[in-house]
């Protein structure tokens, strides 16, 4: 039996006076057409990054919606979680030989969901699978029924994959109905793509991480955490792995320190289960801190949940994320809709965030670092950019968005 996650409950109404009124014309129209489709949702993990993040948004608004709709966790365990890491930072381009050990493990555990699946007895009008670690349970379980059908959604960039981890994997992929991906430029060169479809994700506006608090509120919670709120900080909340680059962060902020010698950095992290690299690149991030007073590291152990997010994000006064590589980058479109200067990488899908002067887009750390002090030193600068990067997150990134991009893709796979 697959771990299912209950999502709790939210209510398409509550969004109406935050979205345009056509979005919410438009989904009631597809609710209609969709009443009592069965999806389910299949990932590796309900906590931690940017799918689980958004399965708890979706997953209950589809359910407000009228769609029956379950989420469920893969099995998975720590020999998995190595195998899955090493194929994801290989779609994202990483060395990496693939073994038939390495291939054994990964088919074991999907065989074993599939397995799961099947003998539910449980059936779906829809499966949706999310990244790479699922990826074979379509095969694994024949397709379930006649009826069925299959999407497999993409949250990272694999436009550079590592070939040997590609070859093996896209015939699987290429039998679903859709593939998902983010924007055109992160599918893989060379590949039979039937089904793409491009659905950017999207933030939950009422949800505890982005709702809005006030400065009061959020100053009292980051004192909590020994954060001088009298003074400026600099801020990245990401998974700690090279990918997001906490050490370039620190190197940001000691260039702008030599400019803005009161400065402080917080780093908060959350550690995910599937991410076995994550406390080697904890402690490295830690080592590199040096002991320097100003610069704070926080995850969720150290009880950074969703609220304490928040209040850093909507305090801050720039929020970097000096990603090398990025999926989408979720935590871009949290600091913009809190209408805060971002300072950030141009790489993945930040650039389709970071427009029309919401935002600066970056190369090197010393960009980075002249970015972050031009914002300290230039509040209206500061201020300007924040609105228009929380209108652009506003028209673009929000959840009904991203929930109306996928009714529109179950109602053409159903052909209602
Ligand atoms: N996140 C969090 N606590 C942390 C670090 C990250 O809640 O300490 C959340 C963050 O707010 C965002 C998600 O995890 O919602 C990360 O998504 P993103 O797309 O930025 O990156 P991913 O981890 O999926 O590569």
């Amino acid at each position: 039996m697959l771990q299912r996650v209950n999502p709790g409950h939210k209510a398409l109404a509550d969004y109406r006076s935050i979205i345009h009124r056509e979005l919410y014309e438009e989904l009631q129209e597809l609710a209609g057409r969709l009443r009592g489709a069965r999806v389910l949702h299949v990932n590796a993990t309900s906590f931690g990054g940017g799918v689980a993040e958004i399965l708890y948004t979706l997953v209950p608004l589809a359910l407000d919606a009228g769609l029956e709709v379950e989420w469920a966790i893969m099995f998975g365990a720590e020999p998995f979680f190595n195998v899955t890491k090493r194929f994801h930072n290989a779609l994202q381009g990483a060395d990496y030989e693939l073994t038939i050990e390495d291939r054994a493990i990964y088919e074991e555990y999907n065989r074993r969901t599939a397995r799961a699946l099947a003998e539910s007895g449980e059936e779906w009008d829809i499966v949706f699978i999310h990244d790479p670690q699922p990826a074979l349970v379509r095969e694994f379980s024949g397709g379930l029924r006649e009826g069925t059908r299959w999407i497999w959604r993409c949250h990272i960039d694999t436009s550079t994959p590592n070939r040997q981890v590609l070859d093996y994997l896209w015939p699987y992929i290429a039998d679903y109905d859709a593939q998902v991906y983010t924007m055109r430029e992160y599918t893989p060169p060379g590949v039979e793509l039937p089904g793409l479809t491009l659905i950017p994700p999207a933030i939950d506006p009422l949800s505890p991480k982005n709702m809005a608090l006030s400065r009061d509120d959020a100053s009292y919670i980051v004192s909590q955490f020994g954060v001088d709120t009298g003074r400026p900080f600099l801020l990245q909340v990401s998974r700690f792995d090279p990918w997001k680059d906490p050490l370039g962060v620190i190197d940001v902020y000691r260039m702008v320190r030599e400019e803005v010698p009161e400065v402080q950095l917080v780093l908060v992290g959350s550690m995910a289960h599937d991410d076995p690299e994550g406390w080697d690149y904890w402690y490295k991030t830690v080592n590199y801190a040096g002991g320097d007073p100003d610069i704070f590291l926080f995850s969720n152990l150290t009880n950074v949940g969703a609220i304490e997010v928040n209040a850093f994000q909507s305090l801050a006064d720039v929020v970097i994320q000096k990603s090398i590589r990025e999926g989408f980058g979720l935590v871009v479109s949290e600091a913009l809709w809190k209408a805060r200067p971002v300072v950030a990488s141009r790489v993945g899908g930040i650039p389709m965030q970071i427009t029309s002067g919401g935002g600066i887009l970056i190369d090197t750390i010393p960009e980075a670092a002249a970015a972050c002090a031009k914002l300290l030193s230039d509040p209206d600068f500061a201020r300007e950019m924040g609105r228009r990067g929380k209108e652009h997150v506003r028209a673009n990134f929000l959840t009904p968005r991203l929930l109306r991009d996928e009714l529109r893709l179950f109602a053409k796979l159903l052909g209602v």
